[in-house]
């Protein structure tokens, strides 16, 4: 089957099976661009309401570029990765001090900080109709499958392969942005790593994987290891004001807030165990140890509410809030 067959059919079923998704209302390419970050590492069901309060507090490029850091920070806060929320806001300024005006192709995007091969093509074509194509997880495994690759998901021959497969099917699609679309979604609801529905799947017959073993592709990749760690923090309350500190530049989360860390062999003596709770971030399973500090002096307290805390951070205040 050609390529201009396999897009046709590729259009007719997301024209038909699309979720509603905010972001695919009022398209334009700043909501393209912040959508695609938010959807970077996290579900979609989860983006959607950080994506909603996002819009409502900051609606353009020049609300974004005037806002303090740690707003913006404290917006993104609980979408983890907050790298990705520094760069958004780096590059608005940066759009911003030249003008205004957002960039209308894939190269000028990929000259803004943050913004990578697989988020400019995305904003490219789905905003603007550049036919590149856009390869993600979901697209990597409908190759795999499609072509019966003997590849792993992290092999960089896969991506490669991906990119050749999708970028035939988009330069034969009269809407570059909706076929790009149509792969992500097909491989989010249909062709997931978990099941393959053949069977209401546009791509069957002409799939290599159509009556075979489809889960067996792509092949499995070598598992990174968690890494345990235990911490423990100090919490203390007073005047509605509480104890907190900036992580460190270094840290999972620079610039977020959230109580301060005991050291190993500092005084516990006068604190009371308040409970344990777990968090995970970066490959690493955190289980923190929660302190009461009830003769704090209050001095270096700190408004809760108005600084971005850390996930971690917020689930240690609900520990002192159930105090
Ligand atoms: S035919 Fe089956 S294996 Fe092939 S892409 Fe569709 S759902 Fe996946």
């Amino acid at each position: 089957m050609d390529s201009a067959t396999l897009s046709a059919r590729l259009l007719a079923w997301y024209a038909r099976r699309r979720r509603d998704l905010p972001w695919r209302r009022d398209v334009n390419p700043y909501r393209v661009w912040i959508s695609e970050v938010m959807l970077q590492q996290t579900r979609v069901e989860a983006v959607r309401p950080f994506y909603e309060r996002w819009l409502a507090r900051f609606p353009d490029v020049a609300a974004l570029a005037v806002a303090e850091e740690e707003e913006v920070l404290r917006y993104w806060a609980g979408l983890g990765y907050y790298r990705r929320a520094r760069m958004l806001h780096a590059a608005a300024r940066r759009v911003v001090a030249a003008g205004g005006e957002l960039p209308r192709s894939r190269a000028g995007w990929r000259e803004l900080p943050g913004v990578g091969e697989y988020t400019s093509a995305a904003i490219a074509s789905i905003a603007f109709g550049e036919a590149v194509p856009v390869v993600d997880g979901n697209v990597k495994r409908l190759a795999a499958r499609f072509l019966a690759l003997e590849l792993a998901a992290d092999d960089r021959a896969l991506h490669r392969k991906a990119e050749e497969w999708a970028g035939q099917l988009v330069v034969a699609a009269p809407a570059p942005g909706d076929l790009n679309q149509a792969l992500m979604e097909l491989g989010a609801t249909v062709c997931t790593p978990r099941a393959a529905d053949c069977e209401h799947c546009p791509l069957v017959g002409a799939c290599a994987s159509t009556g075979g073993d489809p889960l067996a592709r792509p092949l499995p990749t070598r598992r990174p290891r968690w890494r345990e760690v235990r911490l423990e923090h100090r919490l203390a309350r007073r005047d509605g004001r509480v104890l907190l500190v900036q992580c460190r530049e270094s840290g999972w989360t620079p610039g977020l807030w959230e109580p301060p860390r005991l050291a190993v062999g500092e005084d516990r003596s006068g604190l009371i165990p308040l409970g344990t709770v777990r968090h995970v971030i970066s490959r690493h399973r955190i289980e923190a140890t929660a302190f009461l500090d009830p003769g704090w002096d209050g001095s270096g307290g700190v408004d809760p509410e108005r600084v971005p805390l850390s996930g971690l951070g917020r689930k240690l205040l609900g520990l002192l809030d159930r105090a």
